[in-house]
């Protein structure tokens, strides 16, 4: 079995290949299709050129099968969605929205993995963990 990423509303699979597709939408409010690398701590972003996003900028991180909202219940700044690893255990995957912010969090019960240069950003909002 491998990683899977799924939406945490409906469940289907965000992942194909080495690709997690979000539907997403920019600070101006247009809409474009964002593909994150599935390896946490890899931040490897694919968008079409002519969806502009700016470094600094906040988006919104929507699931492409039911459109709900990815929202982290941690922090506003934060998406979140489910991850099942080989041995097909859950887990909660919650990264940074802002374009450039690198800070990503793997949760099960009290254990927090974090990855990304800007994980102590979100450090308040996951107190309560061991680290
Ligand atoms: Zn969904």
């Amino acid at each position: 079995m491998n990683t899977d990423f799924k939406c945490p509303h409906c469940l289907n699979l965000l992942n194909v290949g080495d690709n997690i597709v979000f539907s997403t939408r920019n600070s101006w409010g247009k809409q474009g299709l964002i593909i994150l690398h599935p390896e946490l701590g890899n931040y490897t972003v694919i968008k079409h050129p002519g969806f502009e996003v700016l470094e600094g900028e906040i988006l919104e991180f929507y699931c492409p099968f039911c459109s709900k909202q990815l929202l982290s219940a941690r922090n506003a700044n934060l998406a979140s969605i489910l991850m099942s690893d080989e041995n097909g255990i859950e887990y909660e995957i919650h990264f940074s929205r802002i374009a450039g912010q690198h800070s990503t969090y793997k949760i099960i019960g009290q254990n927090i993995d974090i990855y990304g240069e800007d994980a102590a950003e979100y450090f308040d909002a996951f107190n309560g963990g061991s680290w």
